[in-house]
């Protein structure tokens, strides 16, 4: 399985030869020179050992991978911090604190920094889409089978009576301490992710590592350069199988986070696929035309946030709010093989041999 995720997920490709980065938060820069491949061979490190961690946490297989003095420590801490913040944010572990909040009856819950920070943002952001990202929408994934993996498809009476157990607006988060009406329960799947990325990439920097690449799950985070100073090559999920659509070259701080319904789904007795990513105005999982949303901003939290989150708004949706908020970077892959990207990805982004008759349309 492990085999089967690094061919799945892993992006870097080391057999391509880059050129130079600019700019001030993360830069993107176009592939041309591929081709010019001068030097061939694959790239030395040259800016000191590498060090990396596999392991599985947060209900996914995750990666760091960090070069230079002091990586190995760094990196062991890393993984210590994966594992405390999940003992902090699983809905299903009985200790951590988001449960001891689903399932406080009404009374307030006091929270660690860390958690109060990923409450406050998911509200932020829950308003910030109009509620489409919604981190009170558990009892409907429930339903659904999703937190336990014995999937149904429940029925229209049954969403629409859970339905009435959801809504961010109502959760009230004042000085440190989240009231949660009774029956409401959060849910961090959407953005707890990203804001570990977030963490990590702090905890690392703090011990002076400039170079590191984060996988968790997907959810790319890298921190400066290569060793050698080059761009990373992060492959794009295929969202109809395997491989990758395409690799798209950032440097900096960087967070590459894509969602899409086909990352986990059951078949239905109707043969239809139900995706684990929930349309909070239906009850029902998204069925729009997006195959796949990936996110490009320096901020991890940010990125997984509004990957879910544009998921659920649908192509149109996405592109307004796009054009509306113009802080991060998209790449939006439709069921029909159309591919939507923002004008930073576009430069940034070059599509697989696999995947050369696909539609490739610039967002402005
Ligand atoms: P991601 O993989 O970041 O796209 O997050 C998907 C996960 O977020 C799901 O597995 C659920 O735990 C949760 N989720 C599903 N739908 C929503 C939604 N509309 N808003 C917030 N979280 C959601
Ligand atoms: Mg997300």
């Amino acid at each position: 399985m492990r085999k089967e995720y690094k061919e799945r997920i892993w992006g870097e490709l080391d057999d391509m030869k880059t050129m130079c980065k600019t700019g001030v938060l993360f830069f993107f820069i176009i592939l041309i020179t591929i081709l010019s491949g001068a030097c061939g061979g694959s790239q030395g490190i040259t800016g000191g050992r590498e060090a990396a961690v596999e392991f599985f946490g947060m209900n996914t297989y995750m990666k760091l991978t960090a070069y230079g003095d002091g990586a190995e420590d760094a990196l062991e801490r890393a993984e210590s911090k994966v594992a405390e913040l999940e003992s902090l944010w699983s809905a299903t572990d009985r200790q951590s604190e988001i449960y001891q909040i689903n399932h406080s009856a009404g009374q307030p819950a006091d929270l660690s920094e860390e958690t109060k920070e990923v409450i406050s943002f998911a509200l932020k952001m829950a308003k910030q889409t109009d509620g489409a990202l919604e981190p009170t929408i558990y009892p409907v994934l429930t339903a659904w089978g999703f937190t336990t993996e014995e999937n149904r498809i429940p029925d229209e009476a049954e969403i629409a009576k859970l339905l009435t157990r959801v809504g961010y607006e109502r959760v009230e988060f004042s000085d440190g301490r989240i009231w949660l009406q009774e029956g409401m329960e959060l849910d961090l799947g959407a953005v707890g992710k990203g804001y570990t990325g977030d963490i990590l990439t702090e905890l690392l920097k703090e011990s002076g590592i400039s170079s590191a690449i984060l996988d968790l799950g997907g959810n790319i985070q890298t921190i400066g350069s290569k060793p050698d100073g080059s761009e990373w090559k992060l492959g794009i999920r295929n969202p109809f199988g395997e491989g990758s659509i395409g690799v798209l070259s950032v440097a900096g701080d960087t967070a590459v986070v894509t969602s899409g319904n086909y990352e986990r789904y059951f078949v239905g007795g109707d043969g239809k696929e139900y995706g684990h990513i929930i349309d909070p105005d239906t009850g029902y999982p998204v069925d729009n035309e997006l195959a796949s949303v990936t996110i490009i901003s320096e901020e991890g939290k940010l990125a997984d946030a509004l990957s879910t989150s544009m998921m659920v708004k649908g192509l149109a949706g996405a592109i307004e709010y796009w054009r509306a908020h113009r802080d991060f970077e998209m790449i939006a892959v439709t069921k029909d093989r159309e591919i939507y990207l923002t004008q930073k990805a576009k430069e940034a982004f070059v599509l697989s041999d696999a995947f050369g008759n696909m539609e490739i349309k610039e967002v402005e």
